[in-house]
């Protein structure tokens, strides 16, 4: 089998979910936007996508990186070499990491469907269920908002809630503050007010978006210890290892990350070598489903837990190959107030991540990433009408 092309497939989606102009995501008016995910060819007839529904976090390629980087390097490849491929792109200086792992997921879905199954019993089944945590937006209000929300969360089923607090946002005057400073105690009010509403059988995680120092991210850390929450994720900027270091040593409560440092297994590996985290953290925007697996391999001989970050179908599919015991649960959001479940894309016939009332979410077995898009919306909604 030979890749013969390589190209994107484009269309409009509407969404209420947009990125600021310093960075993170926040909700607000529905607006129309591009959609994209990479179509890979090949001469017997098949084609893998590198579709990973919503939200838009995930790592779309330019026209010219597909022209540009991608198809010099892999027209007239096998796609099977996944391993051989994932080791040329990472090596090449001018593949961005997500791009690495954009063109791996196509691989891997195009792999699946060669084989007839899912990618997740390619790599080895584990599971075919895993539990979900409600993951709020950050800046929902005050911490009756949170608490109310949270209680919502828990009758919908879910057994876990994290919550992204006040994040580039001042509590006090309602309006963006990007960087520093941070809100810590106001964070904390909202922590307690959530632990108060939900009673002790519910698992709590903070997650403040690395806007904390470290004196903040220890102060933060003993309070939500006392709350009984059960780990602090990416408190401080991620490039500041000595400082995950120390906080480390400092707490009890589990410190989890690197979300966003690049580098993915290899840059992990170091962290985790450091101490600078508890449980380790990576989605397939660093390098795809063969780096994620390598990574999640590497936390696991080293008896540390990985939260897989956000979720979507790539991801999906390492969870269903991994034992609880390394990788515990399914991040479900960004949920706003008025929301307990995640929003099902318009061009997908089911939803990615589908949840029981005991908050398990059905991990997907169908062949490849097993998306079932609805191509009668993909070509009416085409951005080329
Ligand atoms: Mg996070």
């Amino acid at each position: 089998m030979k890749i013969i092309d390589i190209d994107l497939v484009s269309f409009k989606v509407k969404s209420n979910m947009s990125a600021t102009k310093w960075g993170y995501s926040e909700f607000g008016p529905e607006t129309e936007k591009v959609q994209s995910f990479t179509r890979i060819k090949t001469d017997d007839g098949l084609e893998g996508y590198s579709e990973q529904g919503f939200p838009f976090y995930f790592y779309t390629p330019s026209q010219d990186e597909i022209e540009g980087l991608v198809k010099p390097l892999l027209l007239g490849e096998d796609p099977l070499d996944r391993e051989r491929l994932w080791q040329l792109m990472s090596r090449h200086n001018r593949f961005p990491e997500g791009l690495v792992g954009n063109i791996d997921c196509a691989l891997w879905d195009l792999a699946g469907k060669s084989a007839g199954m899912s990618v997740s019993r390619m790599l080895g089944r584990a599971r075919g269920a895993i539990k979900a945590y409600a993951s709020t937006a950050p800046n929902l209000g005050d911490p009756d908002d949170y608490a109310a929300h949270a209680v919502k969360c828990k009758e919908a089923g879910y057994t876990a809630y994290k919550v992204h607090a006040n994040i580039f946002w001042d509590p006090r005057t309602r309006q963006p503050a990007p960087g520093r400073p941070a809100f810590p105690k106001e964070d904390v009010k909202i922590c307690a007010a959530v632990r108060e509403a939900v009673g002790n059988d519910m698992v709590l995680m903070l997650d403040p978006w690395g806007v904390y120092n470290l004196e903040e991210s220890i102060w933060v850390g003993k309070e939500i210890e006392q709350l009984g929450y059960y780990f602090l994720e990416h408190p401080m900027h991620e490039r500041l290892v000595e400082p995950y270091r120390k906080l480390c040593a400092e707490l009890t409560i589990p410190v989890c990350g690197p979300e966003l440092a690049p580098g993915g297994p290899f840059v992990r590996a170091e962290w985790a070598l450091q101490h600078a985290t508890d449980i380790g953290r990576t989605d397939v925007n660093f390098g795809g489903i063969t780096g994620v697996k390598k990574t999640v391999d590497m936390y696991e001989s080293l008896g540390m837990k990985c939260e897989i970050h956000v979720g979507g179908s790539g991801n999906a599919q390492i969870l269903a190959a991994t034992v609880e015991d390394t990788c515990e649960y399914y991040e479900r959001g960004l949920l706003t107030l008025d929301m307990v479940h995640t929003l099902t894309a318009p061009y997908l016939k089911e939803p990615v991540d589908p949840m029981d009332e005991h908050g398990y979410v059905s991990l997907p077995n169908g062949p490849g990433l097993g998306v079932e898009l609805d191509w009668d919306y993909i070509s009416s909604h085409s951005v080329d009408d």
